[in-house]
C-alpha cells in the first residue's frame, strides 16, 4: 500500500510514495544513463573514505602482498594513496580492472562456493572510478616496465609506461567531487580519519603477518612488524595494557575440536580483569574476512556470562575458520556481513572456545553476579517500578521525570555498612538501603555539572607529566577532542605519534584512574554522535573517582555521603539511571512479618 497518494506537481498524474520510492504516473519509464547507474551502484560500495581504504586494501591482500601501505590526506577525502608489493597487474588486463564486474577471481558464480579471496564482485575499482580521479601504477612480475594509467569519468584519460617494482600503487582522489550529497554527509576530518585507522585496525588484526603502515596528513598512524604474531598487531592497535592481558584462543595450526571438527576458533581475548565500556573492542574474521556479527557478539558474551560486571565487555581477536561453503560472503555489496549455514554450531564454537582459555588460563576468581533487581517503595504507589530509563535523565528533564526520581530525599540517619557496598540507613518511612557507589557516583556527577556550569573546574597540576599511549583510532579522536576535554581539566599535549603528555587532571580525579576515564572518553567520543559528548565526560569523571563497592567506609564519610546525596537534584537513581537505593517501609517491614 502507498504510503500517501496525490495529484503531482503539474496536476497532470498522480504521485505516490510507496516504501520510499516516488513515483509519479506522467513519468514515462526510461532506462538510467550508463553515468547515473555508475555512480548509484558506486554509492553501494563506497559509503565513506574509509570504504575506498577496505577495498584497495583487500585487494592487495588479494595479490598476496606482505607489504601495505596506507596514506591518506583531507581525511580521505582529497587523498588516498594505497602501495602494496604483491603481484601486480599484467599490462594487457589494466584497462579490465576497471570495468564493472571484471574480476580474476571467479569466472561462475559456483566458484563462490570456495571462494578463498577478499574480493569477488570486480565492483570496487569501477565505483571507485565513478566518484573519485583514479591514479594507478602497477608491474606484474616478469614484466620490464610497469603500466601507469589515469582514469578520469571512469575511462583511462592517460597511459604510459612507468618503471616500478612488482606491485600496485593506486592513488585516489578527490573523491565524491561529483556526489555532492555524498559528501555533505561526510563527517569532520578527524572522523573519517578515525574510520581510516579503524579499517587498517582490523587489517593488521587480521594479516599479522603483514607490514602495514598508516600514515595520516604525514604522520604515521599506525605501523605493524609483519611477522606474524598477532600480539605484535595487538600491541600496536590496542596498547600495551591490553596486549599485556590477552588470553589465547584455540591452538594455532591445529583446529579446535569441539564436537565439530570442522569448525576452527583462534585468536585472543583478554582476561576478565580488563574490561571495557563498549563493544566497540570485539574484531571477528570470518576466514579472515572482517565481519559484523551478532551472532558472535554474542557467542563472545555468553563465554564471558558472569566474569565480567554488567556493562562490561571484553576485548576479543577471533578468526573462524570453516570450509567456504559453510558460510556465504554474498550477501552484503562491502561484503561486511556473511550468512552461516549452521548458526548454531558456529554460536557455540565460539563461546566454548573462549570460555575454555577463560577457565583453562584465568588467575582470578569469577565474579558472582548480582541480582539487579529493584522494588520502588510501596508508598510511592506501583509495587515494583523500573528505574527510570536513562534518556528520562532528570537532571535533562525535570518536569518530565517521574516524580520518584526528582523528589527530594528525607533526612536520613546512617546505621552501618553492609557488604562493604550498601549503607544502612533509617528515615522517617522505614529502612534505606543505598548502594554506596551509585550514590557517590550522582553526587559526584551534579558536583561536576555545577562546577562546568560555573566554568569553574578545579584542576590538579601533575607533578610530573604522565605519557598515555593511544590507539590509532583514538589518536585521531583525540586530536579534535583535545580542546574540548581541556574545559574539563584535562591538560594534554601530543608527544610523538601515539603519546600524548598529561600534564593536569580534574581535581575530582587525582589519585583515580584517570587514564581509565581518557581512554574510555576516547572510546565512546569516536562513535560520531557527540550532542551527548558533556554528559559522557561528566558521567566518566562522576563513576571513576566515586567510592567502590566492596570498599569499607567509615561512619564518617557515609554520613557525608548521605548529606550530599540529600541534596542533590534526583538522589534516587544514579546518572547511567540504576537506582541509588532500596527503601522498605515500615508498612512493607511490617507486612514481611505478618503483623498486618
Ligand atoms: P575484485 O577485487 O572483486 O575482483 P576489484 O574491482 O576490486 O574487483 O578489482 C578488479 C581486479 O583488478 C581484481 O580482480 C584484480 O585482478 C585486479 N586488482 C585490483 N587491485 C589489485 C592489486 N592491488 N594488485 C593486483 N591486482 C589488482
Ligand atoms: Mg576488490
Amino acid at each position: 500500500m502507498p504510503n500517501w497518494r496525490k495529484w503531482n506537481s503539474r496536476g497532470k498524474g498522480i504521485a505516490f510514495l510507496h516504501g520510499n520510492v516516488y513515483y509519479d504516473t506522467e513519468m514515462t519509464i526510461r532506462v538510467l544513463d550508463r553515468k547515473t547507474v555508475s555512480q548509484i551502484a558506486a554509492g553501494e560500495v563506497v559509503e565513506r573514505p574509509a570504504s575506498v581504504v577496505k577495498e584497495l586494501v583487500e585487494n592487495a591482500l588479494d595479490a598476496g602482498a606482505d607489504q601495505i601501505t596506507v596514506e591518506a590526506g583531507g581525511g580521505g577525502v582529497s587523498q588516498i594513496k594505497v602501495t602494496d608489493n604483491g603481484a601486480g597487474i599484467p599490462a594487457d588486463e589494466v584497462g579490465l580492472a576497471f570495468q564493472r564486474y571484471a574480476t580474476s577471481k571467479i569466472d561462475t558464480l559456483a566458484d563462490l562456493i570456495s571462494i578463498g579471496s577478499l574480493g569477488f564482485r570486480g565492483e570496487a575499482l569501477p565505483s571507485i572510478a565513478a566518484v573519485a580521479q583514479v591514479d594507478m601504477v602497477t608491474c606484474a612480475a616478469g614484466e620490464t616496465v610497469g603500466a601507469h594509467v589515469t582514469i578520469t569519468d571512469e575511462a583511462i584519460s592517460r597511459r604510459e609506461g612507468q618503471g616500478r617494482a612488482r606491485g600496485t600503487t593506486i592513488t585516489v582522489r578527490d573523491l565524491f567531487h561529483n556526489v555532492p550529497a555524498r559528501r555533505k554527509f561526510l563527517k569532520s576530518v578527524a572522523t573519517e580519519n578515525s574510520h581510516i585507522a579503524s579499517v587498517i585496525s582490523q587489517c593488521a588484526l587480521a594479516y599479522p603477518e603483514v607490514r602495514f603502515s598508516l600514515v595520516i596528513d604525514g604522520k604515521v598512524s599506525l605501523r605493524t612488524p609483519g611477522r606474524g604474531r598477532l600480539t605484535d598487531s595487538i600491541l600496536e592497535v590496542f596498547g600495551t595494557e591490553i596486549a599485556g592481558n590477552m588470553l589465547e584462543v584455540g591452538i594455532a595450526g591445529r583446529q579446535w575440536d569441539g564436537g565439530d571438527d570442522t569448525i576452527g576458533v583462534t585468536g585472543m581475548v583478554t582476561a576478565p580483569t580488563v574490561s571495557r565500556s563498549g563493544r566497540g573492542y570485539l574484531s571477528f574474521f570470518v576466514n579472515r574476512r572482517w565481519v559484523n556479527s551478532r551472532l558472535l557478539a554474542r557467542a563472545v558474551e555468553e563465554a564471558y556470562h558472569g566474569l565480567l560486571m554488567v556493562g562490561r565487555h571484553p576485548v576479543a581477536v577471533l578468526n573462524i575458520r570453516l570450509p567456504a561453503p559453510e558460510v556465504d560472503v554474498n550477501i552484503h555489496p562491502a561484503k561486511r556481513e556473511v550468512k552461516f549455514r549452521n548458526e548454531h554450531a558456529v554460536f557455540t564454537a565460539v563461546q566454548k572456545a573462549v570460555r575454555q582459555a577463560l577457565v583453562e588460563q584465568m588467575v582470578v576468581p569469577a565474579i558472582e553476579e548480582v541480582a539487579t533487581r529493584y522494588s520502588a517503595p510501596a508508598a510511592r504507589g506501583s509495587a515494583s517500578v523500573a528505574p527510570a530509563p536513562v534518556e528520562n535523565h532528570p537532571a535533562h528533564h525535570p518536569s518530565q521525570a517521574p516524580s520518584l526520581f526528582t523528589a527530594s530525599l528525607p533526612v536520613l540517619r546512617v546505621l552501618g555498612q553492609v557488604l562493604n557496598s550498601y549503607i544502612i540507613a533509617e528515615g522517617p518511612d522505614g529502612l534505606y538501603l543505598i548502594d554506596q557507589h551509585a550514590a557517590h557516583e550522582r553526587v559526584r556527577f551534579d558536583m561536576v555539572r555545577r562546577q562546568r556550569a560555573g566554568q569553574a573546574i578545579p584542576v590538579q597540576g601533575l607533578l610530573e607529566p604522565v605519557p598515555l599511549d593511544v590507539s590509532p583510532r583514538q589518536a585521531e579522536v583525540l586530536s579534535s577532542w583535545c580542546g574540548k576535554l581541556a574545559g574539563f581539566g584535562f591538560t594534554l599535549e601530543p608527544f610523538g605519534d601515539r603519546t600524548y603528555l598529561v600534564r593536569a587532571v580534574p581535581s575530582l580525579l587525582h589519585g583515580a584512574d584517570w587514564a581509565g576515564v581518557l581512554r574510555e572518553l576516547l572510546d565512546s567520543l569516536s562513535s560520531g554522535r557527540s550532542d551527548d559528548w558533556e554528559e559522557k565526560i561528566i558521567e566518566s569523571i562522576a563513576c571513576h573517582g566515586a567510592v567502590r563497592s566492596g570498599q569499607s567506609m567509615t561512619d564518617d564519610e557515609m554520613r557525608e555521603l548521605v548529606r550530599q546525596l540529600e541534596q542533590a537534584e534526583s538522589p534516587y537513581t544514579c546518572p547511567h539511571g540504576r537506582p541509588t537505593m532500596i527503601h522498605l517501609s515500615s508498612g512493607q517491614i511490617a507486612r514481611e512479618f505478618g503483623r498486618t
